[in-house]
């Protein structure tokens, strides 16, 4: 296990991901009743921009270093507070150098009848995130592989849930991983959220892994991509791809107002742009 977050925390990729991960938990406030969010590859939670992996590739700077400093439309900029709220939380004095991890920005996100189950395979890491979360009874950190949640946690007994899936994507299989996974999970938890993590990078095995979504026949399937620049030659990461599963009525239409704004913000070059449609829509065959 060579991954190490620490080196992208901040990153476009994590701004697009993180904002859609808060839309959704701001959602499930809407009832009073319990919900739990699984974070299957959860990662150390809390990331020092100032440390020496960030600085090495300083990708957060191109990321939530320049949403700070946008200017944006009120109505895209009410959408992204509740998130830059959250990054401003854990930056008290006014600059950037913290910089919220998917864990910690659900646990800003939960009242208190809410629960976080929070899975990391690497010892290391598993271990910061047991620290930072220590004497947290919301909080629950596994150091196991996160794959297994996929089974055996489901369902969760909230019966209401999202399921967060982020893998490295550094050893091959992570696509046809993403869609057993989701099928096994569904299979045992149907009502629950899923909202799965992928990099644009190698369109053929995009939309291998598409067909093989619409092909399980599971309804309700949206999934949007956010590119900063045109294909480039060499496999690179050109883009930020999610599939949410059974995500909020509400989600479709908010990503359709902060996209594009996002797109031009996060944009490395000509060609930014963004894709929003539904793999399967409300009907199974859809
Ligand atoms: N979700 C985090 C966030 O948004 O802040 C970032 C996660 S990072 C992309 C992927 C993480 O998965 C790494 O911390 C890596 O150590 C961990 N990991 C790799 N394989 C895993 C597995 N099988 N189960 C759980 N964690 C794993």
């Amino acid at each position: 296990m060579n991954y190490r977050h620490a080196y992208h925390a901040g990153n476009f990729a994590d701004v697009v991901k993180h904002i859609i991960l808060t839309r959704i938990v701001l959602y499930m406030q809407r009832k009073d009743h319990a919900f739990r969010v699984i974070d299957t590859h959860a990662g150390i939670g809390r990331y020092d921009l100032k440390g020496t992996e960030a600085g090495k590739t300083g990708e957060w700077q191109s990321g939530i270093g320049r949403l700070l400093d946008a200017k944006l439309d009120a109505s895209v900029a009410d959408l992204i507070k509740p998130y830059l709220d959250i990054v401003r939380a854990e930056n008290t004095d006014g600059t950037i150098r913290h910089y919220p991890g998917s864990p910690l920005i659900v646990r800003h996100l939960l009242r208190k009848q809410d629960r976080l189950s929070a899975l990391e395979l690497h010892p290391d890491d598993a271990q910061t995130l047991a620290d930072l979360f220590e004497g947290d009874v919301q909080v629950r950190v596994t150091p196991l592989d996160g794959w297994l949640a996929l089974g055996a946690h489901l369902p969760p007994k909230e019966k209401r849930g999202l399921i967060l899936v982020d893998p490295p994507f550094e050893v091959g299989g992570e696509f046809d991983r993403l869609v057993a996974g989701l099928v096994k999970a569904h299979r045992r938890f149907a009502g629950g959220t899923y909202a799965f993590w992928y990099p644009v990078k190698d369109r053929q095995e995009i939309k291998r892994f598409t067909s093989l979504l619409h092909d399980t026949g599971i309804p309700k399937i949206l999934r949007t991509e956010l590119m900063i620049r045109a294909p480039s030659p060499e496999p690179r990461l050109d883009g930020t791809g999610m599939i949410i599963v059974n995500p909020p009525f509400t989600l479709d239409d908010e990503l359709r107002s902060v996209l594009p704004a996002l797109s031009k913000v996060l944009s490395d070059g000509q060609n930014a742009g963004f894709t929003l449609d539904w793999i399967r829509g409300e009907q199974v065959g859809a």
